[in-house]
């Protein structure tokens, strides 16, 4: 077998993964993408964020056509679902993404293998599949993301009983979907089939869903999502979930009946994937939680190897580990690499949108740290009455002392791109008063984000 020379190995085409082999190309590395499945994008573009975000479009799209299209005098007679088309301009999504990245590649003149990468004692990856190769590198960066979480008693058959993969493409509206798990992906999926018309049962082990959201967001999005029409059952421990007939299955949790459905999403996290990655070759042990563990500059154990995204400590999120395959090649190149951790924006894009950045008001009192807050509803703000999407509001959370923005939490229309001005505001160090001296545009959902910094300090205007 031939052996390729390059200055940087990616194992992993996902945004970790490809943004670093972008940026490493950028820096004048001689780079290669090793990439086990045939588009590039990873979980993201294929199977999470961006089929995801199509499908929560689409749903809301029809959602509103039943439900609010009315209240603007429009009436479009008989609605219908045609949900093949739905699903195929999801794929048209995803098809024109991960074409795009491949024109990326060859833009930045980055090496494409399409297989399996395997560690292969220092320096070294051997590329198994169907064109296999051998590479050999100065750096190796480990990009391999995360698979779904099983769980145990659950048991998955890829179709009735399946993860988001599955629930991504269901051919047909469930009559009843059980979700496992009232985090992220349980909410937006379960939000996806319960506009197109599905009854959704969220199981949620917890007594709250969202965990680790900011409490009182939470409460308030607990509250608005069983408007909806979710059914929580928190407090319940799935133990087990198995198929009864062709149609059907039965689910079980601690301290509640077995519930009878025809399909179950599990979504009780995810788990980083190392599985055959041959780390032993090159002696680093995967953490408890399976894990590659990383020092300062994403370097693992072993000089030359790097690790970041999924794979690594931190949130599982698209945009940490873009970031991270940036810092960890500029480190690279330059010697200077940077992610600030506090200022990693999270977005759940139901409807209301949920959003926060920093830290929640539970992490301040934890902490002991002194802190003021500010709260504004979109009720009071002109545009969201506009949208007719008043429900929700920002709160701001600022140093009682220096009056430094530390957090914000915002559930309402557009959360995610509200909370782009406060991840700015808290990574050039802002204070509250900062944002609610500066001009934002009107009428705009962004004057709440100013008004709430307006009532940190007690004089909100429209309140
Ligand atoms: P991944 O995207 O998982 O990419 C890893 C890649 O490595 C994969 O393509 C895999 O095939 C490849 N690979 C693995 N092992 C090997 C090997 N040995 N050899 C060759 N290739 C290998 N995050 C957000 O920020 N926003 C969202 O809206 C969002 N929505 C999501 C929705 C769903 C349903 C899911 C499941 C996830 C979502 N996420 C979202 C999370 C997001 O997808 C991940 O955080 C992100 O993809 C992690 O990027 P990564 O590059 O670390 O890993
Ligand atoms: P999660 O960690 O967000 O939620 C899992 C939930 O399952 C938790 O609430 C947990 O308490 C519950 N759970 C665990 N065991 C259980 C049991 N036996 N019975 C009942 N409930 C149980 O995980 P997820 O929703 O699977 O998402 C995985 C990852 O994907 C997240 O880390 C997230 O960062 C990422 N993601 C992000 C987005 C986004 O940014 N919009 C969207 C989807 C996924």
């Amino acid at each position: 077998m031939d052996v390729h020379r390059h200055d940087l190995v990616v194992i992993g085409g996902g945004p970790g993964g490809y943004v670093a082999a972008i940026r490493a190309a950028q820096l004048g590395f001689d780079t290669a993408c090793v990439e086990q499945d045939k588009s590039l994008g990873g979980t993201c573009v294929r199977i999470g964020c961006i089929p995801s975000k199509a499908l929560l479009e689409s749903s809301e799209r029809f959602h509103e056509a039943h439900h609010a299209f009315a209240s603007h005098g429009i009436g479009v007679g008989e609605l219908s679902l045609d949900l093949e088309r739905m699903m195929e301009r999801k794929a048209g999504i995803v098809r024109q993404l991960t074409g795009g990245i491949d024109g990326l590649f060859k833009k930045h003149k980055i090496a494409r293998y399409l297989g399996t990468g395997r560690l292969d004692g220092p320096g070294r990856v051997v590329v198994e599949g169907d064109t296999p190769a051998a590479l050999e590198a100065r750096h190796i960066v480990i990009a391999t993301g995360s698979v779904s979480a099983p769980l145990k008693g659950v048991e998955l058959d890829g179709d009735r009983i399946g993860t988001s993969t599955e629930a991504l493409s269901y051919p047909e509206v469930p009559r009843h979907l059980v979700v496992i798990g009232a985090g992220v992906i349980g909410l937006e999926l379960g939000s996806v089939w319960l506009r197109l018309g599905a009854k959704v049962t969220v199981l949620e082990y917890l007594d709250h869903i969202l965990p680790g959201m900011d409490l009182e967001i939470g409460r308030e999005a607990d509250k608005l999502f069983r408007k909806q029409g979710f059914e929580f059952r928190l407090g319940a421990r799935v133990t087990s979930a198995r198929r009864t007939a062709a149609e059907s299955c039965v689910v079980e949790a601690d301290g509640i009946e077995p519930i009878a459905c025809d399909r179950v999403l599990l979504a009780v996290g995810r788990r980083p994937n190392t599985q055959g990655l041959g780390l032993d070759s090159v002696g680093i042990v995967p953490d408890k939680a399976g894990r590659v563990p990383v020092g300062e500059n994403f370097a693992t154990a072993r000089e030359g190897v790097y690790a970041i995204g999924d794979v690594i400590r931190g949130p599982m999120l698209a945009h940490k580990a873009e970031d991270e395959g940036v810092a960890c090649v500029e480190y690279l190149a330059t010697g200077h690499g940077h992610v600030n951790y506090d200022a990693i924006p999270a977005v759940v894009y139901t409807q209301p949108e949920i959003a926060s950045v920093g830290k929640t008001e539970e992490e301040l009192q934890a902490a002991g740290t002194p802190y003021r807050k500010g709260a504004f509803p979109f009720m009071a703000n002109g545009r969201a009455k506009a949208l007719g999407q008043t429900a929700g509001k920002v709160k701001i959370l600022a140093h009682a002392q220096t009056d430094r923005v530390l957090g914000v939490h915002i559930i309402g229309p557009r959360a995610g791109d509200l909370i782009a001005e406060a991840a700015a505001a808290i990574e050039f160090g802002a204070s509250s008063e900062d944002i609610a001296r500066t001009c934002h545009a009107h009428p705009t959902l962004a004057e709440a984000v100013k008004e709430a910094a307006l009532a940190v300090d007690g004089r909100p205007l429209n309140l």
